[in-house]
């Protein structure tokens, strides 16, 4: 299978971080060893082809493969390789989830809107951390943490209303699908920029809300 993400700008490059195979254990224990960002295994898809369901067992699950598994979940995320490596040996079909507000704090946009801001941000240098895209056509910026709280003074500071676009913040109580999770019947959440020694740096979210606000709006 192609492990790109359909983009409209050619901006992105082979979307998958340099590590070509869907082993979900292998990536959940590289985020804990590499980035020692937390991990949490998620549901997962049961079936093939048409014949698919989310392991939660719900018909319109809205997040087939893609959510926690239980309500309590924020207590159950781990930073220990040993205990990633156990929880994806038992299931490993499990998307790997990553609590935000923690290490790093997410900015969720359209494709197109973050396809073009990522193109004017790589010419500009702004300093990105990783990005990833998501088979339902949306991209996230990974930022310092607390970009949840600044976001909306932010925005308006920049003249829009912050309900006014289609970018939303991922902080404290909230998590992201990571690389190669299965989401639905479309496939994987890809890497779009990889995490790297060159990004481990992750910008502020005051770095990129200009950019990134500017693309939704133009996007809208
Ligand atoms: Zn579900």
């Amino acid at each position: 299978m192609e492990e790109t993400i359909g983009v409209t700008s050619g901006t992105a490059l082979p979307a998958n971080g340099g590590r070509h195979d869907g082993n979900l254990l292998d990536h959940a224990v590289h985020y804990v060893k590499d980035r020692n960002w937390e991990v949490l295994p998620g549901t997962w898809i049961e079936g093939t082809g048409q014949a698919f369901w989310c392991s939660c067992g719900v018909l319109e699950c809205d997040a087939p493969g893609a959510h926690p598994v239980r309500r309590d979940w924020t207590a159950h995320t781990t930073g220990s390789a040993t205990v990633a490596r156990r929880a994806w040996s038992q299931e490993p079909r499990a998307a790997i989830l990553l609590p935000t507000g923690r290490t790093f704090d997410v900015i969720d946009v359209p494709e197109t809107a973050g396809c073009l801001a990522l193109a004017r941000m790589e010419r500009l240098g702004t300093v990105l951390g990783p990005v990833s895209g998501s088979p339902y056509g949306r991209m996230q910026f990974y930022v310092l943490p607390g970009g949840a709280v600044k976001m909306p003074g932010l925005v308006r500071r920049l003249g829009w209303a912050p309900g006014g676009l289609d970018l939303t913040v991922r902080g404290e109580g909230d998590y992201v699908a990571a690389p190669p999770t299965v989401t639905g019947t479309r496939g994987r959440v890809l890497w779009v920029r990889g995490p790297s020694a060159r990004n481990r740096w992750l910008p502020d979210v005051e770095e990129l809300v200009g950019p990134l606000a500017y693309a939704c709006a133009q996007d809208a």
